[in-house]
């Protein structure tokens, strides 16, 4: 992976205030379609489990569409073994990140806790491709801090839906503002998207930068340029 690449499209996202719990609704959705889910979308399938028997039909279908022969011994079982994939890809759909961030512990720590190289996995919703990479995150603690594998967890759970790379940092940006009640929490997700890289515009080395500050590290400068050094400041390149 080309560390460089890429590594100067910072974007940092407008602050939103809004957001609460796990009813993140997507913001700024890529297209001007306006074709993302809408909190009422995610509310209406959010008690459901993956429908497994539905999407091998579909990919049957598909199989179908392309001009394969499902019925030959080697797609035979693809269905279903994609369906299993996708119930296991998807599953963040139905699970509740904010939980991981409940059980937490009173310290007076009030230095920068950083998690660095966090990889990750997602599906990017334009393409259903994955997109995959390392989420760094940052937080200045207020009386407040958790396990640093729940960072993992709650990474893992929003990386397991149909995502974009942008709504994906600041959902795990306004998760620890809210759970945490941190005094800045800063997100970085560096990925490369195989929609870029084996289709489209075929750029394999390129990688996506994105960033999501929150409170101090949003106002402070200084604050600000310490965390992305500890983030950034030691890599050999
Ligand atoms: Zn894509």
């Amino acid at each position: 992976m080309n560390r460089d690449a890429g590594r100067f499209q910072y974007r940092d996202s407008e602050a939103t205030t809004h957001l609460g719990e796990d009813e993140n609704p997507p913001q700024g959705d890529q297209g001007a379609s306006g074709d993302g889910w809408s909190t009422r979308a995610y509310k209406a399938i959010k008690p459901h489990t993956v429908d497994q028997a539905r999407i091998a039909r579909a990919v049957r279908e598909i199989l179908i569409a392309i001009g394969e022969d499902p019925d030959r011994e080697g797609l035979r079982e693809t269905p279903g073994r994609v369906a299993r994939m996708y119930a296991e890809l998807f599953s963040g759909l139905h699970e509740d990140p904010a939980i991981q961030l409940q059980k937490f512990f009173s310290e007076s720590y009030d230095e920068i806790v950083l998690v660095r190289d966090i990889t990750f996995c997602s599906m990017c919703e334009h393409h259903l491709l994955p997109f995959m990479g390392k989420a760094h995150i940052a937080y200045l603690p207020n009386g407040r801090v958790v396990g640093l594998s729940k960072l993992a967890r709650v990474v893992d759970v929003v990386a397991r839906r149909p995502q974009v790379q942008e709504r994906m940092t600041e959902t795990i940006a306004d998760l620890l503002v809210t759970h945490l009640e941190a005094k800045g929490v800063a997100v970085v997700l560096e990925a490369i998207h195989t929609c870029m890289s084996i289709r489209g515009v075929k750029k394999p080395e390129s990688i996506c930068v994105t960033s999501a500050m929150r409170g101090v590290f949003r106002s402070n400068l200084s604050t600000r340029a310490e965390v992305l050094s500890l983030i950034f400041g030691n890599r050999g390149g």
